[in-house]
């Protein structure tokens, strides 16, 4: 929506393809950093989604011991900077909202199966229908990406043995606000709690509470008793995220999430491109995924604008500038994610390793505030995107 939005405000003629029959969001919260801010600031969506959203000043991170293994600050990247914690259905709303002002013709139910051809794009629905020629094809369908291996025939998008479960709970007294909280048991037990401002309706504040799991257990474990996990497990890890889920009877509204080590080389061929998590998806330790997807769409535009060689060249000239940013936001994410989603001792020792002093040590403390702030790149970021 995103890169429709951009493209079309610049004076492109764009249909948007999407499989779901009726619009809707997926997962409960995201936190943007001030890449993805920047990136809506270009779209004249930011004011909106900080005033629907919640503030996040710093990154917190504890072991059930107590010990602090993570505080990261905002404001030691810039005074005044941080994040925004946002319900997923309020960003989709926000962005949806547009679209038809900016003349976008949305087609829903087209769950695109095959890419026809690659150089005038022609877009085969499951439906049988057909769209286009276009002058471009933008897939953003995901780290599920269907059409990925289509594009890019070597493409990999292993599932990371580790998953979450993700619920939004209110938190009426605002008392996790400010924070992205995490408690640790070594690294076989992540929990964490994210305030994400008001849901789509309004009403009170809301936290999204995430737990990690094995992806192989995620079944045996929603069979389990959510009083007994909500009483026993999360009570002893964390009481005050234990209390937030009181009024709370059952498994209901928690969803799933697993994530994709995505690579795929070029991210285009021809005139298609791959754009977001299915050019680039990495598992959401850092907190990046989204961010990095609405920076490829206003940088993507950007690109094109006035541009008068063939699209694909112009596309080419996008993705080599965004691979200096996603492609380190790959590398340490999945070089960082065991530390965090691992079973046995080692990995959690390693984590304690490096973040602690991470958070107390200047020049560390830097390093770890770039990654968080999502600032992480070789080279400037252009103009359009400058957080
Ligand atoms: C548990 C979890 C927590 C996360 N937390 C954060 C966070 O805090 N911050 C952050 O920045 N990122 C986070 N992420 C990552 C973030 O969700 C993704 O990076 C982001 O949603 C990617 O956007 P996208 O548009 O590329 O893909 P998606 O959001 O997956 O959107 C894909 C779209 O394509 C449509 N589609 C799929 N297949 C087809 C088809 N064949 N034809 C037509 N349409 C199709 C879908 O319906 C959907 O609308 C998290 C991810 C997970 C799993």
């Amino acid at each position: 929506m995103a890169a429709a939005l951009a493209l079309a405000r610049r004076g492109h003629d764009v249909t948007l393809l999407e499989a779901f029959a009726e619009p809707r969001p997926v997962g409960s919260g995201l936190l943007l950093q001030p890449t993805g801010l920047a990136a809506l600031r270009a779209l004249g969506l930011d004011e909106a989604i900080l005033t629907a959203g919640a503030r996040v000043d710093r990154l917190q991170g504890r072991d059930t011991r107590g010990r602090q293994v993570m505080d990261l600050d905002y404001a030691d990247w810039r005074p005044g900077a941080h994040g925004v914690g946002i319900h997923r259905a309020v960003l989709f709303d926000t962005l949806h909202e547009q679209l038809a002002p900016a003349g976008v013709t949305l087609v829903t139910g087209a769950r695109i199966q095959s890419i026809e051809t690659f150089a005038n794009p022609v877009l085969r629905a499951e439906d049988g229908r057909t769209f286009g020629p276009f002058d471009l094809a933008i897939i953003g369908d995901g780290s599920a990406s269907a059409l990925r291996r289509q594009v890019r025939p070597r493409a990999r998008a292993p599932v990371y043995p580790w998953g979450a479960i993700w619920v939004n709970a209110t938190d009426p007294e605002g008392q996790f606000s400010g924070a992205l909280r995490q408690v640790y048991h070594r690294a076989e037990v992540m929990a964490g709690v994210l305030p994400v401002g008001r849901g789509p309706e309004g009403g009170p504040q809301q936290v999204s509470m995430f737990w990690s799991l094995p992806v192989a257990d995620f079944d045996s474990f929603l069979a389990g008793s959510f009083d007994h996990w909500r009483t026993e497990r999360l009570r002893a890890l964390w009481p005050e995220a234990a209390r937030l889920l009181e009024g709370q009877s059952g498994w209901q509204g928690f969803s799933r999430a697993i994530y994709r080590d995505v690579s795929v080389g070029r991210w285009n061929r021809a005139a298609c491109t791959l754009i977001g998590d299915a050019a680039h998806g990495t598992s959401p330790q850092l907190g990046q995924g989204a961010n990095l997807a609405l920076v490829d769409a206003v940088e993507l535009a950007a690109h094109l604008d006035g541009h008068r060689r063939p699209v694909a060249i112009a596309v080419s000239g996008w993705q080599a500038s965004r691979r200096r940013h996603t492609a380190l936001y790959q590398t340490v994410s999945k070089a960082l994610t065991p530390l965090f989603q691992a079973r046995g001792e080692v990995w959690p020792t390693l984590r304690d390793l490096f973040f602690t002093p991470m958070s107390r040590w200047p020049g560390l403390k830097q390093l770890g505030v770039l990654l968080l702030t999502g600032t992480l790149r070789l080279g400037r970021f252009p103009p359009a995107t400058r957080p």
